[in-house]
């Protein structure tokens, strides 16, 4: 189990990793997924800022920046 910050909220996020957890992930033990944008950006994001982004369109680089105002 480890951590990583979410590039939205900057809040430390659980990650499940490591080979214990290859065969059983867990949604329960994982905070927060990376993200592909439509930019090609990669992000780090818990499910809260996920939530957060827009539904309705391609979510971009300037969309996860917003997400820490
Ligand atoms: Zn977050």
């Amino acid at each position: 189990m480890t951590t990583d910050p979410c590039d939205g909220c900057g809040r430390e996020v659980t990650i499940a990793g490591g080979i214990a957890n290859l065969w059983s992930f867990d949604v329960e033990t994982t905070g927060g997924v990376t993200l592909e944008l439509a930019d090609g950006t990669e992000h780090f994001l818990c499910f809260d800022c996920i939530e957060r982004l827009p539904d309705d369109r391609d979510v971009t680089a300037a969309d996860v920046a917003a997400l820490s105002e």
